[in-house]
């Protein structure tokens, strides 16, 4: 089912982790707008290469970014406009906007509700200052239990939070009280991260500076174990490596990206996918706007080989709870390709790291912390 993928590159503060596209100028904003209504026009054929007039239902919509709680109503409300004039959604499908707790005040909410904004994706991170404080964000604690505690009585049931662990400042013990606190407010999705220590962010500058305490693999892979303990005690399903969500409120729009399926992303640094095309936009908003201005798509194209696309699949399918599909692979990729991979699984599932479930490949409580390694492992050449 086509998804559609806004990103909004503007943030109020830097957070001294982030390595995604933002600008804490707000000046390009005008220009930014007028250049993602046109960018909205020009793709329009993305999903449809047929030239009847009827508009193509987006199942899932995201704004992600940046801060997308940034903008105004007015300014989101142009944007929603541009996409109306070229595809449907209604109340069926799932519209979620990445927010900040400081932009989610009652009236914020109240008006992202009357454009149909049915999700909010929440960026708590922790529910302690100094983790907010050594990671820079801008909200306090206080800010981040009102938000939810707003959106929640605004009726808007579908909400998903960001926690992040292997923060040097958060020990063990917190990151159960951070787990715990979001269990008591309800909500019914987690999606969380380990720290990680991107080149040449700030992060990255003060730790070799010695201004702030290095990031532990060790403290990150203790949490990462609490987290599994405890979201399983509190019914989460762990549908995929950084997300858990209680049934029927996990992500229609991750879920695409995670089985293969085609999608659209629009905005700086946005990335797109069909038919074994990916496509990805500048990574800079000013060249951005002026491709834009002057009617040419900011974007660069990848066909992927057969190879690239079955370590894709790989790469996405193992992380999630269903697994990687040995039958797809078989009738998509060949017998060649499929013997492979079934061969180099064989000492997985002997070491208790895979198990094979329906012809699935499915990572285990012990190979959840290898991911990345065994799906490495998988990949075919
Ligand atoms: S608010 Fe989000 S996008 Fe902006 S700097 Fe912080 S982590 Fe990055």
């Amino acid at each position: 089912m086509p998804g559609l993928y806004i990103h909004i590159p503007f943030c109020r503060q830097a957070c001294n982790y982030c390595n995604f596209h933002f600008s804490v100028s707000q000046k390009n904003r005008p220009d930014f707008l007028s250049a993602l209504v046109k960018e909205i026009n020009i793709t329009k054929d993305f999903y449809t290469s047929s030239k009847n007039n009827s508009k193509i239902f987006l199942d899932t919509l995201y704004f992600g970014g940046g801060t997308p709680s940034i903008l105004s109503i007015n300014e989101l409300e142009q944007i929603f406009v541009a996409i109306s004039s070229i595809y449907d959604f209604n109340d069926k499908s799932e519209i979620t906007l990445e927010a900040n707790p400081d932009d989610l005040t009652i009236t914020k909410i109240a008006e992202l509700k009357s454009l149909g904004i049915n999700r909010l994706s929440i960026g708590i991170q922790s529910f302690f200052e100094e983790d907010l404080m050594y990671m820079n964000r801008l909200h306090s604690v206080s800010q981040a239990e009102d938000s939810i505690k707003n959106v929640f009585k605004a009726g808007i049931e579908n909400i998903t939070i960001d926690l992040i662990y292997g923060i040097p400042t958060l020990t063990n013990e917190r990151w159960t009280r951070n787990l715990k606190k979001a269990f008591e407010f309800g909500v019914p999705h987690i999606s969380s991260y380990a720290l990680t220590v991107e080149e040449k962010t700030p992060l990255d500058f003060f730790i070799k500076k010695e201004k702030l305490q290095p990031v532990s693999d060790e403290l990150a892979a203790i949490q990462f174990e609490i987290m599994l303990e405890l979201m399983e005690k509190n019914n989460f399903q762990h549908y995929e490596i950084s997300n858990f969500g209680k049934s029927g409120f996990f992500s229609r729009h991750n879920l695409s990206y995670w089985t293969g399926l085609p999608y659209l992303g629009l905005g700086p640094a946005a990335h797109s996918y069909i038919k074994g095309k990916r496509f990805w936009n500048i990574s800079n908003t000013s060249k951005y706007i002026s491709s834009i201005n002057d009617n040419k798509l900011p974007r660069e194209c990848e066909e992927l080989s057969l190879i690239q696309q079955v370590n894709e699949y790989i790469m996405t399918s193992i992380r999630t709870m269903w697994g990687c599909d040995l039958f797809k692979i078989k009738n998509e990729f060949g017998d060649i390709v499929f013997q492979k991979i079934e061969k180099t699984s064989e000492k997985y599932i002997r070491n208790g790291l895979l198990m094979k479930e329906n012809n699935n490949l499915i990572l285990t409580k012990k190979g959840k912390f290898l991911a990345d390694g065994i799906a490495a492992d998988l990949f075919v050449d």
